[in-house]
């Protein structure tokens, strides 16, 4: 409001008019020195009033560099445009967006003709979204700033965008702000990803199974000849089966994020499922020294819809995991049991080792973290094992959780509903997951 032309402006009125009354007012003599006086106070007054002047121009100039560095940083678009759709500001993320030039569209006028141009079409279709393929409004109509999801089909582009209003002190809208991601990008970026994962874990896979199928052989061979072969081999076999298991937990992990982790759900009784999945971990708890002992709180035979390979899978994770983690000479201690209620089963799988630091715990079920001391008791892991698990569990309508004192001891638990599937039921959720 006071720029420095209306204050300057301002103190020489003031002075012609002091000057003039005290003209009429006094004699001469005494009118010089009032004359002098008057100079040197609106002088100083000039001076005060300029620095503070010049102190907010500098903070303006701040604030504009400051602003720029942000919106060039920043990884949306940005759009700024006037009520009549001018372009005012266009930053770089946008420019890579609809392949313009900042240069190409400041200062242009985008009007929904424009949409007919191959070059503006994107960037017209962003600004009037009711010329996209289909939108869907994800803020309440009429509500600031306005959430879209824009799709544009023939791209195959899907954009979610943000606009918001700039207002003067009279509410009057000075420009819009229109704040664009690029979700197909992203999408892509995530799926390529996992497409590496996937062609480097399969590739991986084969020489490993090979090289175990070999190792096992000098292991055999092994036995009766060279002791010191025979132990070395052994250690082999542990790393290469190790390798194996983090090269599938691999291919698993990108299998659930493709949404490709396919189910196929049968009528298995539980308790022998368990005893099976117990007595192939036997002999790697023998290893570390550890036992495993199964209680079925007198629960015989007991069928239930599941997918026993995956379930499997997470059974065995909790297993090898309890048994890694274990104290040297540990139980290891699989219970299943009834939930008050009688809707679902309830396993859990305890061990007396490391345990779980008390401020890692909310972290365990999160790809790829392994607790500090985790890594101190076997080196080699990949932290993915819970995180298959979890999606597992979940997956068969259960859920999982575990207590853990560190240092003392671990119970993972997991519960499965108690219920059964028609073989149409089974086939049809295996159609839809395969
Ligand atoms: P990995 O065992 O390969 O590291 P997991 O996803 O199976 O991966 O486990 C993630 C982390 O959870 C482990 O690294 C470990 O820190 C912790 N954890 C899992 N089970 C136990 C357990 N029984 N005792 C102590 N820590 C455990």
């Amino acid at each position: 409001m006071w720029n420095k032309n209306t204050i300057v402006l301002a103190l020489f009125i003031l002075f012609a008019v002091a000057v003039g009354i005290v003209h009429i007012v006094l004699e001469s003599a005494v009118f010089l020195s009032i004359l002098v006086w008057a100079l040197i106070i609106s002088s100083v007054v000039f001076v005060v009033l300029r620095a503070g002047l010049k102190k907010t121009s500098d903070n303006g100039v701040f604030e504009k560099k400051e602003l720029r560095i942000i919106t060039e940083s920043l990884r949306e678009g940005l759009i700024i445009y006037s009520p009549q759709f001018k372009i005012l500001m266009f930053n770089p993320a946008a420019e890579e967006i609809f392949s313009l030039k900042k240069e190409e569209v400041i200062g242009r006028l985008i009007e929904p003709k424009l949409s007919q141009t191959e070059k503006f079409k994107t960037l017209t279709q962003i600004i009037f979204p009711s010329l996209a393929s289909s939108i869907s409004q994800l803020s309440e109509i009429n509500v600031w700033p306005q959430i879209t999801e824009i799709f544009i089909d023939e791209q195959n582009k899907k954009f979610y965008t943000v606009l918001n209003r700039i207002t003067d002190n009279r509410g009057e809208v000075v420009c819009f702000l229109k704040l664009i991601k690029d979700e197909s990008r992203e999408q892509s970026i995530i799926q390529s990803k996992n497409e590496f994962i996937n062609t480097a874990a399969h590739q991986l896979r084969t020489p490993l199974t090979a090289l175990n199928w070999a190792l096992e052989n000098i292991l055999k061979l092994s036995e009766n000849t060279s002791p010191e072969t025979h132990e070395i081999a052994a250690e082999a076999i542990k790393v290469s089966e190790r390798t194996l298991k983090i090269t599938n937990d691999l291919l698993d992990v990108a299998k659930i994020e493709e949404g490709k982790f396919g189910y196929s759900f049968k009528n298995v009784d539980i308790v022998a499922f368990i005893k099976g999945i117990v007595d192939t971990v036997i002999p790697f708890a023998g290893q570390h020294s550890s036992r495993i002992t199964f209680s079925h709180q007198g629960i015989e035979e007991l069928y239930l819809s599941m997918d026993p390979d995956r379930l499997g899978l997470a059974l065995f994770n909790l297993l090898d995991n309890a048994v890694k983690y274990n104290a040297e000479h540990g139980l290891v201690s699989v219970m299943l049991e009834k939930t008050p209620g009688d809707n679902f089963v309830k396993v859990s799988v305890q061990d007396s080792g490391v345990g779980i630091p008390e401020d890692e715990k909310e972290k365990i079920f999160k790809k790829f973290y392994r607790a500090t001391n985790a890594a101190q008791v076997e080196p080699n892991g990949s932290g993915l094992g819970l995180f298959i698990t979890k999606n597992i569990i979940t997956r068969h309508g259960g859920e999982i959780g575990f207590e853990s004192r560190a240092g003392r001891d671990t119970i993972f638990w997991f519960t499965l509903p108690m219920k059964t599937v028609d073989t149409e039921e089974s086939a049809s959720l295996f159609r839809n997951f395969s």
